[in-house]
């Protein structure tokens, strides 16, 4: 009976992929792929004979195509061979549920026909960053967004913590259809950033690097410039602390400790 399951094969070419999901991928009957690279993919073709690029499913040359048709179109191929009874494999770069919403949508999906669904984490962007910028995300905090989704929402940052914004180079672009944005939306983002942080705060764009022969992208930057830098698809923002932790004396108080018991 078929059965479905994402793996999550990291970022970098073939060294951050758990055993576990290497064998899954060994051993599925179909394996559908979304990686960075030509060189992720023909690895993934060394692992298994039926290996399938979801990448297609994007708007090709020219086409205009709303992401939510890709990914419901992702969703219809995936369910359709789990319904044919195959074991179904979907690795995808990262972690599969990080950012993602295939992996979500189909697993979903496939438990409400009966069928076993289940996801394996990998390395996402997120756990490159902390180990390439020498950040321990627990020391004060961290949020975590979608830029879009952090401009057109509500959120408020606590400025305390670490802030990451995720695929900033889409800042703005709400229409589902383009693959990148204007500086005119970035600088609405500056903007927007610019009532919680300085516009001299420096920020960190981060691009993880896919092969082990190539170092990350960190530039450091002040806020105010980072309309004037080059953004990729795979650029990660981080806005780092920009002003320390501040004690909660109500709940020092209750459980009956002052500031020096803290050491
Ligand atoms: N599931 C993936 C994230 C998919 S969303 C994961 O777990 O990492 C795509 C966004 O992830 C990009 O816009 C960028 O913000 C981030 N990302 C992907 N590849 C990256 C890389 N090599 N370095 C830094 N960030 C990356």
């Amino acid at each position: 009976t078929g059965q479905l399951i994402f793996v999550g094969t990291g970022i970098q070419l073939a060294g951050q992929i758990g055993k576990l999901s290497e064998s899954y991928i060994q051993r599925a009957d179909v394996v559908f792929s979304l990686v960075p690279d030509g060189f992720a993919q023909r690895w993934l073709h060394t692992l298994n004979n039926d290996v399938r690029s979801l990448q297609p499913y994007y708007a090709q040359n020219g086409e205009t195509k709303n992401r939510r048709d890709t990914y419901q179109q992702m969703v219809d191929v995936i369910i359709t061979e789990v319904n044919a009874n195959k074991k179904v494999v979907c690795a995808l770069y990262g972690h599969p549920g990080v950012f993602s919403c295939i992996s979500h949508m189909a697993i979903e999906q496939a438990r409400l026909e009966g069928f076993t669904a289940k996801m394996l984490p990998g390395v996402s962007a997120e756990a490159c960053l902390w180990a390439d910028l020498g950040i321990d995300p627990g020391r004060c905090g961290h949020q975590s967004y979608e830029a879009t989704q952090f401009m057109l929402y509500l959120h408020q940052p606590d400025t305390s913590a670490h802030l990451v914004l995720w695929q900033i180079a889409l800042a703005g672009e709400y229409t589902l259809t383009q693959f990148g944005t204007t500086k005119a939306k970035i600088q609405l983002l500056v903007d927007h950033l610019s009532q919680w942080y300085s516009l001299e705060h420096k920020v960190a764009i981060y691009e993880a690097a896919n092969l082990a022969v190539h170092a990350p992208r960190i530039e450091w930057v002040k806020l105010a410039d980072l309309v004037h830098v080059a953004l990729t698809t795979i650029s990660t923002l981080l806005i780092p602390p920009s002003k320390a932790l501040s004690l909660n004396y109500d709940m020092l108080a209750k459980l009956a400790i002052t500031e020096t018991d803290l050491g």
